[in-house]
């Protein structure tokens, strides 16, 4: 599953972001989301989970969210 596959098309950075953090959640130190998608087992927070907050923690108080 590619990042873009993870919300539909025309949702913004935000939407794709919250769907990342919703999949990819700890599970006793690795990663459910990377497991369950890719069959990878990935220390927790995973690559796409550090993105999706970093995206969450840089947008999510602007008034243009894009
Ligand atoms: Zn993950």
């Amino acid at each position: 599953m590619r990042l873009q596959d993870a919300a539909p098309a025309d949702g913004t950075i935000l939407d794709r972001a919250a769907a990342v953090l919703a999949v990819h959640t700890d599970d006793n130190g690795m990663c459910a989301g990377c497991l369950g998608a890719w069959a990878r087992l990935a220390p927790s927070p995973c690559e796409q989970r550090r993105w999706a907050a970093s995206v969450v923690e840089r947008y999510a108080n602007r008034p243009n969210q894009d």
